[in-house]
């Protein structure tokens, strides 16, 4: 008999404390959990389900962090709607997860908090910025996790650690409650072992919100097996993804899936997405543009942390956001601030917007013939801790893959491939058209069943 929920609950703390070395975890709210439950809790869809939550998303009378000094002494007043909805489903949220600062980062390295530790390999980073949520559900502390992926954040910590990483299409679930990064990229998403339970989460927090304008009335349909379904779609393969820098043993679990594939009798057509090469060029100028504007609000008056009382206005301003934003935070400030200064605006800001179009008119031709794309979903396997963190460029070189699907705004979703000779995991990405994430589920769960790497 699997154990009720609420005796689960009570041995959280104890399990994150075996655990406390990876560095998942930034607030334990499994007492608030217990609270929540009153007598058997409430009957639904989740109620099986011990959660977290990455801690960029708020729950009422819980610290939000966001992994920042800033922040420090900040309770957040209410609850982020995919929150409240997962609690409405039943679903237990025992803790809030570590993060790069701001969810910027592909390492969980630049988190005030430290890094957090891959669990196939402390040495190793578990990718990021959603690093927590994907090493908490790896380790099995939790069953599934939230998190945010604006670039990769959830599908290429997904890839590093074994899981499924669903980044739902843009506007499919509600952003109310989770702290801005870049508003038009920004999207909660889901971490899980298996496709049932990622599909589970994700029908439960998808939907219209009236809190939010930009989230979509598109119905959310509930995903059932379909082997039929599954055989049927075309399966597209971008000859730009097939990139110098990809990780040999990453290339080869890539090759052999096609070659299954085939094998199955799918329709594998090679398709061409021209302006994947601009993506990671448009993305970080665009997202530090929204960053620049969005962190304006972190000003040592309004939230968190106050670097002193005395003295001018200006100088408290100053000394707030030097001291409380750490060196990744602050680049990003000030590069969003120098594309859209005047002079700059066209070079940058503006043609990064008309490349944006152009990766979004790939996509849409792409899906005019195909019903999925097949993509590694990282060019590297796990990396140690403290390689990339001073050199920036080729920390943002770890997005190639995922940065496209986000500037498009296209739902996409890494699937764990096994392991690599070294024993680390590997992940491949399955993207589809705006709300189709139903046909990522139906061939990934075929992928799940019937191959075996
Ligand atoms: N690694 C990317 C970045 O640093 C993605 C971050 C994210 O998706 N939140 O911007």
């Amino acid at each position: 008999m699997t154990p009720r929920l609420s005796e689960r609950i009570e041995a959280f703390p104890a399990a994150l404390k075996e655990q406390s070395e990876l560095n998942a975890v930034i607030t334990d709210t499994s007492s608030q959990a217990l609270a929540h439950l009153d007598g058997d809790g409430t009957q639904g869809p989740l109620s099986d389900c011990l959660l977290a939550i990455k801690d960029n998303l708020n729950l009422v009378d819980s610290p939000t962090t966001c992994a920042s000094w800033t922040l420090a002494g900040y309770i957040s007043p209410y609850t982020a709607t995919p929150v409240q909805r997962l609690l409405d489903a039943g679903a237990a949220i025992v803790a809030k997860t570590n993060l790069d600062e701001f969810a910027m980062g592909s390492s969980t390295e630049y988190s005030c908090f430290g890094p957090t530790r891959n669990p196939y390999n402390p040495d190793l980073v578990p990718g990021g910025s959603s690093g927590g949520s994907a090493v908490a559900v790896a380790a099995e502390l939790v069953d599934a996790a939230l998190g945010s992926d604006t670039g990769g954040s959830v599908r290429q910590p997904a890839a590093f650690c074994g899981l499924f990483g669903l980044k739902p299409t843009y506007g499919r679930v509600s952003r109310y409650g989770l702290v801005a990064f870049a508003s038009s990229f920004d999207q909660v998403s889901v971490f899980a072992r298996d496709i049932d339970l990622t599909a589970r989460v994700f029908e439960v927090i998808a939907g219209h919100d009236p809190l939010d304008s930009t989230s979509a009335a598109e119905p959310v349909t509930s995903f059932s097996y379909d082997e039929e379904h599954a055989r049927s779609l075309t399966i597209g393969i971008a000859r730009e993804y097939e990139h110098e820098g990809l990780d040999e043993e990453i290339g080869s679990r890539y090759r052999n899936l096609i070659k299954f594939l085939k094998s199955e009798d799918f329709t594998v057509k090679e398709v061409s997405l021209p302006h994947t090469d601009y993506g990671i060029a448009a993305y970080y100028i665009l997202t530090t543009a929204e960053a620049s504007s969005n962190l304006a609000r972190y000003d040592g008056i309004r939230y968190g942390m106050r670097a002193r009382v005395e003295g001018d206005l200006e100088g408290l301003y100053t000394d707030t956001r030097s001291s409380g934003f750490g060196p990744e935070v602050q680049r990003r400030i000030m590069l969003g601030t120098y594309v859209l200064s005047a002079g700059y605006m066209d070079r940058y800001y503006i043609c990064a917007q008309r490349v944006r179009r152009l990766i979004q008119r790939d996509f849409l031709h792409a899906f005019k013939e195909v019903d999925l794309l097949l993509t590694p979903t990282t060019p590297t396997l796990p990396f140690p801790i403290g390689t990339k963190v001073d050199d920036p460029l080729t920390m943002y070189l770890s997005d190639v893959f995922t940065v496209p699907m986000s500037l498009a705004g296209v739902p996409a979703m890494n699937i764990p491939m096994g392991q690599s000779r070294g024993g680390l995991p590997i992940g491949l990405q399955l993207t589809a058209n705006y709300f189709r994430e139903e046909t990522i589920f139906q061939l990934s769960r075929f992928i799940e069943q019937r191959y075996s790497v």
